[in-house]
């Protein structure tokens, strides 16, 4: 039985601080250390696996495609591959360099477990939101969905990210609660439980792409990093930067709070690539005490 103090800090739209005490979070960040091979590339970091992200360099000039679709491409040959939170399906890496090389690899993501936790008997009221914020549900996503697409030059984090904030890890990627038999969106974030008011500083270079007070995640930044590559910082209690602004690795973005749909101060930092969920855990590596 894990200690109380595992539970998960991020909630939907329940007020159940009692539920989540019923149900610790079990989930754990896998730990992979194999490096992939990409025919026509050197990969610099990373593996094939559920969250993960593969950082790799393959000659200037090249065009890099994922089951068909291309990806970016830095002037120096730097590319990405992330593999969504579910990733059950072979994916094809095409690389066709600009002498008209091809080369070609299938990598089959490795399979994570995650925590579900079925919860049943729930009013029908504590499991959807009223209509009058589904209406702002819906344009605090699209407001978020166009953030992402911002794009930024590459930034520093090829030299791996940093911990935006220390603390203890309250919630995990990939958790998902089942509510009355209905699955909702899996948690796609790494909770990091620290005082109201901690400085919660850049992981690594990039773009300030939105920071707007949001029903579910209250105050929250988006960052680009560059290559398609974002980071969210959600629950703030209070923000330090605006859109648009260009900020270095341990810039101040905020302090950490708990606004927005969150029962106690914490951080919830997410990474996405390409539509693609990453486990910011996993990238960021084990949290220097
Ligand atoms: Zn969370």
């Amino acid at each position: 039985m894990k200690p109380r103090s595992f539970t998960h800090l991020c909630l939907l739209f329940l007020a159940f601080a009692s539920i989540s005490v019923l149900l610790p979070m079990t989930g754990s960040a896998a730990q992979q250390t194999q490096t992939a091979v990409i025919n026509g590339a050197d990969v610099i970091t990373g593996s094939a696996i559920e969250g993960g992200l593969i950082i790799a360099r393959t000659t200037p000039g090249s065009r890099v495609e994922i089951d068909g679709t291309a990806v970016p491409v830095s002037g120096t040959g730097l590319f990405l591959v992330g593999f969504h939170h579910q990733s059950d399906t072979p994916q094809t890496i095409r690389i066709t360099s600009g002498d008209g090389g091809r080369h070609s690899t299938v990598v089959t993501p490795v399979q994570r477990d995650y925590d579900i936790q079925r919860i049943d008997g729930l009013e029908p009221k504590m499991v959807t939101p009223p209509e009058d914020v589904i209406k702002r549900i819906k344009s605090d996503s699209k407001a978020v969905r166009e953030a992402r697409t911002r794009i930024a030059p590459l930034g520093d984090f090829v030299d791996g990210f940093d911990w935006p904030v220390r603390g203890r890890i309250s919630g995990v990627f990939g958790s998902q609660r089942i509510l009355n038999g209905k699955p909702r969106a899996p948690h796609y974030g790494i909770d990091i439980a620290a005082p109201k008011g901690t400085a919660v500083l850049a992981p690594a270079s990039g773009r300030v792409t939105l920071v707007m007070d949001l029903y579910y995640s209250g105050w929250t930044i988006l960052m680009a990093h560059g290559l398609g590559l974002n980071s969210s910082f959600l629950h703030l209690d209070q923000v330090a930067v605006s859109t648009g602004e260009t900020v270095q690795r341990g810039t101040l973005l905020g302090w950490v709070g708990s606004s927005g749909r969150s029962t106690g101060p914490h951080l919830d930092w997410r990474l996405d690539w390409q539509g693609r969920r990453l486990d910011a855990a996993l990238i960021a590596g084990p949290m220097p005490q």
